[in-house]
């Protein structure tokens, strides 16, 4: 109760006592302190009320990380429709990141990102950089599979706004990871990592950034599932040259040749 609400209430009761017993007719004081009662009781309490302080910011652990995506229910559509969420797989120092833009059928079913033959091409790719799949961190711009109403089976591509709605979570397993550099897989990963829509051709083998950490945007795998040439596999090759280099690692002359002419 306000000291103002209260000093009112002070004056006013032993008058207001009095009146209702009928000893005393209501005297002009009265009225000033039922005026000030009045006025006191219906105050907004803003006022006397402080501003809630800021939440704390959380110091996220792998351990609440991953508990936190896997109760993830922001996405209504896509929690009623997902088998599982697809947290990422990996290593969680790892000094590179390979991230796509959302689980597809596989994925969803199996809670893994990059399975079948995708994921196996990537492998491949991993591999020929002199990784392999453990020491990489994978995951996706979005944890749940993009939901498909009315359909049994198919993928499709998931929205801007649903990238944008799951994107903090991926940053958060950025920020802990502190991978020296990020691999993005295609345009829709691209787009929903740093916000732009932009074609891989226009963006490929330069640089772009996202939380500081350099990143490189390439082909997805199923493009190059779908243009087996050697002229757009030496374009993700030379992609993932720059990546090597950026890291500081040595390049043999054979993987320098990878998707050459002279490599046939
Ligand atoms: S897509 Fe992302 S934000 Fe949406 S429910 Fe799944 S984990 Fe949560």
């Amino acid at each position: 109760m306000s000291d103002v609400f209260q000093q009112a209430l002070a004056q006013a009761l032993p008058l207001l006592k009095e009146v209702q017993k009928g000893i005393k007719s209501p005297p002009k004081a009265s009225q000033t302190a039922l005026k000030r009662l009045r006025k006191a009781a219906t105050a907004r309490p803003a006022a006397s009320v402080q501003p809630l302080p800021p939440p704390p910011a959380t110091e996220w652990t792998w351990e609440l990380l991953e508990k936190a995506i896997r109760g993830c229910v922001k996405c209504p559509n896509l929690v009623a429709s997902r088998t599982q969420v697809v947290f990422g797989v990996g290593n969680r120092s790892a000094e590179l990141m390979f991230i796509g833009e959302a689980p597809g059928a596989e994925e969803d079913e199996q809670g893994e990102p990059f399975v079948g033959k995708s994921g196996q091409l990537i492998t491949k790719i991993i591999e020929a950089m002199g990784f392999t799949r453990d020491d990489i961190f994978i995951a996706n711009v979005m944890k749940c599979r993009p939901d498909m109403p009315g359909e049994e089976s198919g993928n499709r591509k998931p929205k801007g706004e649903e990238m944008a709605t799951c994107l903090p979570w991926l940053r958060e397993q950025v920020r802990l990871v502190k991978p020296r550099a990020i691999v993005a897989l295609g345009a829709t990963a691209a787009e929903g990592l740093l916000g732009e829509t932009r074609l891989i051709r226009d963006i490929r083998g330069t640089w772009l950034e996202f939380e500081g950490i350099p990143v490189m945007v390439t082909y997805h795998p199923a493009y190059l599932l779908r243009n087996q040439t050697i002229t757009e596999k030496r374009k993700v090759w030379e992609d993932m040259l720059l990546v090597l280099k950026k890291l500081g690692r040595e390049i043999t002359p054979k993987q320098e040749r990878f998707f050459t002419v002279a490599a046939q």
